[in-house]
């Protein structure tokens, strides 16, 4: 049997797991720490990542326990009207519309309580040591003195990862100079709206303040450290609270810090490794927060890859398959982390920019946001729905009308609810197609493209073609040896 072995137990060795035992393959995972984490760190939970979970069918779970936002509220230019209205800005694009919230430890502990219903299992306190090619399989040691032989790794263990340290693969390098913090607190204030997002651009830092947990008060406050801290050791948030909320302008009074930290921002990324050993999550890309996407990147690399892991290692697939896994997630932490530190950038720019920035640039943008025109088209971008994969190997390329193969799959709610697939399937719309590689669901014509098509659909719901050539989608499983799944 084959063995595929992750390293690391973060919420993206938890989501490949979840990915891959719902695809029927077996994992083996190990973890350097004896327990989950306790800590709220991610708070976003972008709507293309309860998709790909939904498939798993867990996605209800973070929809239930987590907070829906409904606006954002910037301080500096309106103190009582929202300046974004995004309540259901994705309705109709997505099954999840809302703008989600959700502390990290819960999202752990919501994939660690279905794996265990999976049978899934963490090695704790197994710390990797050295990895060592013997034949065809690797030989990981660990520090506890354990050995385990593996066909496939997955590095998932975090940006000092150590399986890429072992492919010494560069990790491009670039620090923000502020220092920033990060506090988790129990608040009180009469003025809050408990399904807001406030941010303030002051003159001196940038603050912005959401709910972890409304009902319990809990609230996150991220932000710069006024520079005149910026020598102190060991700061703490009890001597920074009073400029900070100065400059929030919002009247708040802190009960409780429950965690306080600060950090300077890193922007790296890498290859995504090749062959048998791999890398997801942040032991490749790691960017500043802006946009809260770190966590949902890791989410959709899992998505990305475990389908091609269990098809070459379960089904025997061309191992050519799991090239295209870095050829399409590698552009994608790219464009992340430039255009995250471009917008951290803009906020972060010299005085007269930064005043630019939050007094011209974010009113117009407001603007264009809540038009509903506009909401339609920025919702894809803030909840990653857009992401495409148009020069992969792993699709023909084709074009219908405006629909295009490495896309994903165009929102018709009652398609997605019966696509739940573990492997490819073939949408087909009065071709009628004969001695099918795959599973056919004819269709009527959801898209209204006005003629008669197929889509084949990969298991992650993007398109590997779109068109009337039966004969394309053959060609397609024959060059990628993908032959049918062994449950059918
Ligand atoms: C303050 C803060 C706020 C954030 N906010 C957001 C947000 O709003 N949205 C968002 O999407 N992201 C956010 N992020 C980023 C997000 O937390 C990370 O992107 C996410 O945790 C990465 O998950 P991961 O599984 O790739 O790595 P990690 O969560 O770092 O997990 C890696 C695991 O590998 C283990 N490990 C490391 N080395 C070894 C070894 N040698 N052997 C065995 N195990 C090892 C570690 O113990 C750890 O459990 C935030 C991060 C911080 C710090």
């Amino acid at each position: 049997m084959t063995r595929i072995a992750i390293i690391g137990a973060g919420p993206t060795w938890l989501s490949l797991a979840a990915f891959l035992t719902h695809m029927g393959v077996k994992v083996e995972v190990f973890e350097k720490n004896k327990k989950t984490t306790k800590y709220s760190k991610a708070m976003i939970m972008h709507a293309r990542s309860l998709e790909a979970f939904d498939d798993v069918g867990i996605a209800d779970s973070f929809v239930k326990e987590g907070e829906h936002l409904t606006s954002v509220k910037i301080l500096n230019i309106s103190q009582n009207k929202p300046l974004f209205d995004f309540n259901k800005i994705g309705k109709g694009l997505t099954k999840f519309p809302d703008v989600l919230t959700i502390e990290q430890s819960k999202t752990e502990s919501i994939l660690v309580e279905h794996l265990q219903q999976s049978w899934v299992t963490i090695n704790r306190s197994h710390e990797i040591t050295s990895i060592t090619p013997k034949g065809k399989k690797q030989t990981l040691s660990f520090a506890n003195g354990k050995n385990y032989d593996a066909d496939y790794v997955v590095g998932c263990d975090w940006a000092r990862s150590f399986v890429r340290h072992y492919l010494k693969l560069p990790f491009g390098w670039s620090t923000v100079q502020e220092n920033f913090f990060v506090a988790d607190a129990i608040i009180q204030s009469k003025k809050i709206n408990k399904k807001e997002i406030y941010i303030s651009f002051g003159d001196k830092q940038f603050c912005m303040l959401f709910p972890i947990d409304a009902q319990k008060n809990h609230y996150r406050i991220i932000g710069m450290v006024p520079r005149h801290f910026d020598d102190i050791k060991k700061l703490t948030f009890a001597m920074i609270q009073k400029e900070v909320i100065e400059n929030l302008s919002l009247p708040i009074t802190i009960v409780k810090t429950n965690r306080f930290s600060t950090y300077h921002v890193h922007s790296r990324y890498s290859s995504f490794g090749d062959g048998h050993i791999l890398l997801a999550g942040d032991a490749c890309h790691i960017h500043t927060p802006a946009g809260g996407r770190g966590m949902n990147t890791g989410i959709q690399d899992a998505y990305n890859l475990a389908w091609k892991l269990a098809m070459v290692s379960s089904w025997k697939a061309d191992k050519k398959l799991l090239s295209t896994y870095n050829q399409e997630r590698y552009p994608v932490a790219q464009e992340l982390i430039h255009s995250t530190d471009r917008l951290f950038g803009y906020v972060n720019s010299n005085k007269l920019f930064s005043f630019f920035f939050r007094t011209v640039i974010i009113r117009i943008a407001a603007l264009i946001v809540n038009l509903w025109l506009f909401r339609k088209k920025i919702f894809p971008l803030l909840g990653m729905l857009d992401i495409a994969y148009a020069k992969s190997d792993a699709i023909t390329p084709s074009t219908l009308w405006s629909i295009e193969s490495g896309q994903r799959l165009p929102y018709v709610p009652a398609l997605y609810e019966k696509l739940r697939q573990k492997w490819f399937i073939i949408l087909d719309c009065n071709v009628r197609l004969e001695d099918a590689p795959c599973e056919v669901m004819n269709i009527d014509d959801c898209f209204w493209l006005k003629q008669s098509y197929l889509i084949l659909v990969r298991p992650d719901k993007h398109i590997a073609y779109i068109g009337n050539d039966a004969q394309q989608i053959k060609k397609y499983f024959a060059q990628r040896e993908v032959k049918k799944n062994k449950t059918q």
